[in-house]
């Protein structure tokens, strides 16, 4: 089987006495876009968290390219047992988020070379270098010394993704990225995300745009409740889906 980069197994995760992932299993393969698509609540962006350790889960397994993420404690003392593995791992999945939370008080180009400059300590020139190259290829280049708010949306949230890329991360994980953009500002984000894929970047994309999951996953994954209720190449699951929730979903037009 070819290496995953991210492996969930069987995680939980509650909130108190609130279950929200109730045992759900994914796996991301080295050049694969898996997509998480379901209804406002079903978990979806507390399985992204989980996977890149933002957020404590309870019990499962979690693998960074084939390395156990190790715990200590159980249930809901559970917590990661080394902080250096988890920086690891969180600088390696890069997240992008609905609301692009970028920096106001820095420049795009400060944005995109703050974490690698103080969090790898990278060499700030080859750094700069590479944040004025990922700038250009999300279509902004043109904006380095702007401030955020003199900034549409769309061109925000590519800011946005030319720091996740700015990592030089293992995969990237997408909570919704084109959900706080106006209709044409999405398609710019849509076009970024497709090229990205053609690359055969690995990502784990959570959307409700249902033609960009169509377009770009090899896996999609279907949450109900914080449980997997189908999954399948996108194909089936949009053409063939096998469950009434998943036919459901689908028509109420998500
Ligand atoms: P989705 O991203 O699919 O809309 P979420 O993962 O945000 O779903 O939420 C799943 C469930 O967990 C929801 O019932 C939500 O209210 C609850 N939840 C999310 N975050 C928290 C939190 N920080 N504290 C308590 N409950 C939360
Ligand atoms: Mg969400």
């Amino acid at each position: 089987m070819p290496e995953a980069v991210i492996e969930l197994e069987d995680i939980h995760k509650a909130y108190g006495e609130l279950e929200v992932i109730k045992g759900v299993s994914l796996r991301a393969e080295r050049g694969q876009v898996v997509s998480l698509i379901g209804s406002s609540g079903s978990g979806k962006s507390t399985l992204l968290r989980c996977a890149n350790l933002l957020e404590e889960s309870q019990s499962g397994a979690i693998r960074f390219k084939g390395e156990d993420v190790r715990w200590r404690g159980a249930g809901h003392h559970r917590r990661p047992a080394d902080p250096r593995q988890v920086t690891r791992i969180r600088t390696n999945l890069a997240m992008v988020f609905q609301q692009f939370n970028l920096w106001a008080h820095m420049t795009v180009l400060q944005n995109v070379m703050e974490a690698p400059v103080t969090v790898l300590g990278r060499d700030r020139v080859e750094v700069e270098a590479a944040a004025r190259r990922y700038l250009d290829k999300v279509g902004v280049g043109d904006k380095a010394d702007a401030w955020p708010a003199q900034l549409s949306g769309g061109q925000q949230q590519r800011v946005a993704i030319a720091r996740a890329l700015a990592m030089e991360p293992e995969a990237l994980l997408f909570d919704e990225p084109t959900s706080a953009l106006d209709p044409e500002l999405e398609q710019e984000v849509v076009r970024v995300i497709k090229a990205l894929a053609a690359e055969g970047r690995t990502m784990v994309l959570v959307t409700h745009d249902m033609r960009l999951a169509r377009d770009v996953s090899d896996h999609v994954v279907f949450l109900h409740q914080g449980l997997v209720c189908e999954e399948g190449p996108p194909g089936r699951l949009f053409d063939a889906p096998g469950t009434e929730r998943l036919q459901g979903f689908l028509s109420a037009g998500q």
